[in-house]
C-alpha cells in the first residue's frame, strides 16, 4: 500500500474518566487524520484509538468496587467512546485489549517470541510502583519515591518470563539516527539516543504471577502477560492482525504513533523491542507531546490533580 496514513493514539487505561490530556492528544490526532483524507482519500486512511484494559490497578479497584474486572473496563470503554462520539472525533477504529481478537493475537505473538528464544524464564527483583505497574531503577526514584505517584515503591522479586531488549539495539539505534524511525520533536530523539548510546538495554519482565486480571501465557499459564506488551500490541491488532508475522496488514508500519513524553521511553525500546524481535517493522514515527499540568504536576488519575472533560463539556 503505497500512498497510505495510518496514525495512532496511546490506549487509554480504563481505570477513571477521561481528562482534557486525553482529549487533547486524540484531537491532534483527529486534525491530521482528516486532513490526510483530504490528501489520500478517505480508504486510505487509518485513525486508531482504544482502551489498554487490563493490569493490577483494574484488578485492584473493581475489587474495591466489589464489581467484576470485565463489567468495571466495559463501563469505562463505553465513556470513551461516548466521548469521542461528543467531541466529533473521526477514528476509523476502537481497539480494546479485552477483546477476544486481541487476546487470542497476544496470545499467538507471545508463543512466536517463546519460539524464538527472545522470551524466556527466570526472575526479577526490584523496587514495583503499584501506581506506574512497573519496576523502578534507582536513578527513576526522587528521595526513594516513585515521582509521579508520590509513592514509596515495593521490594519485590518473582518468577517471571524476561524478554530480550538488547540483541537488535545497534539496529535501533542506527534506525533512529537515519530517521526510517523517526522520532520528533527532534529533542526527544537526541534523549532517546543518549539514552540507548549510553547502557545496553536490560531484559524485561513480559509477565505476572498471581495476577488473575490479565493475558495467560500460552506456554505457562500460571503467569498472565505484563501489561505493556499486552497494551503495545493493539497498534497492530487494531488494524485487524491477528498475530501471524507472515501476513501483516496494510496499514502497517504507522506513520505517526502519537504519545505522551512519560511513555517515549517504553514505547522507543520495549515496543521496538518487540517488533525487531518478531522481525516486523517499526513504525515510521512518533510525535510526543508535552502534557497539560494541573497544581504544576502532570495530570494522572492516580494523583487525583484531573481536569475532567465531562465538566469542560457541561459548562461549554
Ligand atoms: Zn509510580
Amino acid at each position: 500500500m503505497k500512498d497510505k496514513f495510518y496514525i495512532t493514539t496511546p490506549i487509554y487505561y480504563t481505570n477513571a474518566k477521561p481528562h482534557i490530556g486525553h482529549a487533547y492528544t486524540t484531537i491532534a490526532c483527529d486534525v491530521l487524520a482528516r486532513w490526510n483524507r483530504e490528501k489520500l482519500g478517505k480508504e486510505n486512511v487509518f485513525f486508531l484509538t482504544g482502551t489498554d484494559e487490563h493490569g493490577a490497578k483494574i484488578e485492584k479497584k473493581a475489587k474495591e468496587e466489589g464489581r467484576q474486572p470485565q463489567e468495571f473496563v466495559d463501563g469505562f470503554a463505553e465513556i470513551f467512546q461516548d466521548l469521542w462520539k461528543q467531541l466529533n472525533i473521526s477514528n476509523d477504529g476502537f481497539i480494546r485489549t479485552t477483546s477476544p481478537a486481541h487476546k487470542a493475537a497476544v496470545q499467538k505473538v507471545l508463543q512466536t517470541l517463546y519460539d524464538n528464544g527472545s522470551i524466556y524464564k527466570g526472575s526479577y527483583k526490584g523496587q514495583y510502583c503499584m501506581g506506574c505497574e512497573q519496576f523502578k531503577s534507582e536513578n527513576e526514584l526522587v528521595d526513594g519515591k516513585c515521582p509521579d505517584h508520590n509513592a514509596i515503591p515495593e521490594e519485590m522479586e518473582e518468577e517471571c518470563y524476561l524478554m530480550k531488549m538488547n540483541v537488535h539495539q545497534e539496529t535501533l539505534i542506527n534506525k533512529i539516527k537515519s530517521d526510517e524511525f523517526k522520532i520528533q520533536p527532534e529533542r526527544y530523539k537526541k534523549e532517546i539516543l543518549s539514552f540507548l548510546e549510553s547502557q545496553k538495554l536490560e531484559d524485561v519482565s513480559i509477565s505476572r504471577k498471581n495476577l488473575a486480571w490479565g493475558i495467560p501465557l500460552p506456554f505457562d499459564s500460571e503467569h498472565t502477560t505484563y501489561v505493556w506488551i499486552d497494551a503495545f500490541l493493539n497498534y497492530l491488532t487494531g488494524i485487524g492482525w491477528d498475530g501471524d508475522v507472515k501476513k501483516v496488514p496494510e496499514f502497517w508500519p504507522a506513520d505517526i504513533e502519537m504519545i505522551g513524553k512519560d511513555i517515549l521511553r517504553v514505547h522507543a525500546t520495549i515496543w521496538a523491542a518487540t517488533l525487531l524481535n518478531l522481525g516486523l517493522e517499526l513504525p515510521k514515527s512518533f510525535v510526543v507531546h508535552g502534557h497539560i499540568q494541573s497544581g504544576g504536576k502532570k495530570m494522572s488519575k492516580t494523583l487525583g490533580n484531573v481536569i475532567g472533560i465531562d465538566v469542560q463539556l457541561a459548562t461549554s
